[in-house]
């Protein structure tokens, strides 16, 4: 079975253990193609405007794999990939927009994701959003997507080891790596020469020690690590400087930038916040990234 998997999301980060999921029950991926203008249009066109830019690109990427010849689409509706943390709403709706703008078009596959059920709770909701997977198979693909997932919460190298600044990028995954939405954002920083370090070449530990500094524990799961991790960066001087890139238009971000922010201003690290959205242009974009860095550099002669 063909099983359409969109290139958006949490498919940055979650890529591998999905991958491994659909080919031990015996499903082909059909990756859509990366970002591009047509998809972002598409997705435009689908979604009304108060929506989130990474919503909407998902959109597209959902509509550009049905128009391929796919026999599913894959759209979980995933509510928390760890105890008392969740995803926003949008997460939990995304299958119903889904279904919504394709009507009858493809089938779906959207499974609620909820790790802080147990694991037969997980193995049962499997089965009934898809009556193809072979209970037994299901059963041991979820053992083995486990130990990967685990293997790969392990902190990374540097995106880019550079070897100059070392600038912090932090956001959520789907913004951080997708290069058509932040305009290559990443290779911008390696081409000056930074090394360029994101949420995930912080340890689970250095997260924790960073959120720790929060006065009021957060529950979104992806706002509370890019705290922590800003926040370590602060306690410890893991970054020369860092730059938060937010979505325009997302709820949890207009909160986590304002909390970090008041916490950066009693400190000595740069920050510089960039906004993401279907207007902004990649001129403005580079400027702003160049002038940051520089300032980093000229911050040891003065
Ligand atoms: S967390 Fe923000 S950017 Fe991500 S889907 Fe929700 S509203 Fe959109």
């Amino acid at each position: 079975m063909r099983v359409g998997l969109p290139r958006a999301l949490l498919y940055f980060k979650y890529y591998p253990v999905l991958e491994q999921l659909f080919r031990s029950n015996g499903w082909e991926p059909v990756v859509s193609t990366p970002t591009n203008k047509r998809k972002l249009e598409q997705g435009l066109a689908l979604c009304e405007d108060e929506v989130c830019l990474p919503v909407k690109v998902m959109m597209g990427h959902v509509r550009s794999l049905a128009e391929q010849d796919i026999d599913a689409l894959f759209v979980p509706r995933v509510v928390s990939l760890e105890r008392k943390r969740y995803f926003c709403p949008k997460f939990l709706g995304l299958p119903d927009m889904v279904r919504c703008s394709l009507g009858n078009e493809i089938p779906l596959i959207s499974p609620t994701v909820n790790l802080s059920w147990s694991r037969l709770k997980i193995w049962q909701e499997g089965l009934k959003s898809c009556n193809c997977l072979k209970p037994w198979r299901w059963w041991l693909s979820l053992n083995s997507a486990a130990r990967i997932h685990r293997r790969h919460l392990q902190a990374g190298e540097p995106v880019s080891p550079g070897g100059g600044k070392r600038v912090a990028v932090l956001g959520h995954c789907y913004n951080i790596y997708d290069e058509y939405v932040n305009f290559g954002l990443l290779n911008t920083l390696a081409q000056l020469g930074v090394t360029v370090l994101t949420v995930e070449n912080f340890t689970r530990e250095q997260i924790e020690e960073g959120a720790r500094g929060l006065s009021k524990d957060l529950f979104w799961s992806y706002g509370r690590d890019v705290v922590g991790a800003a926040f370590y960066c602060l306690a410890r001087g893991a970054a020369d400087g860092v730059i938060l890139v937010a979505s325009f238009g997302c709820g949890p971000d207009s909160l986590i930038i304002e909390i970090i922010q008041q916490r950066f201003a009693r400190f000595d690290i740069p920050l510089m916040c960039l906004t993401l959205d279907e207007h902004a242009a990649d001129t403005g974009l580079v400027t702003r990234v160049e002038a940051f860095v520089d300032m980093l550099n000229w911050r040891d002669v003065c």
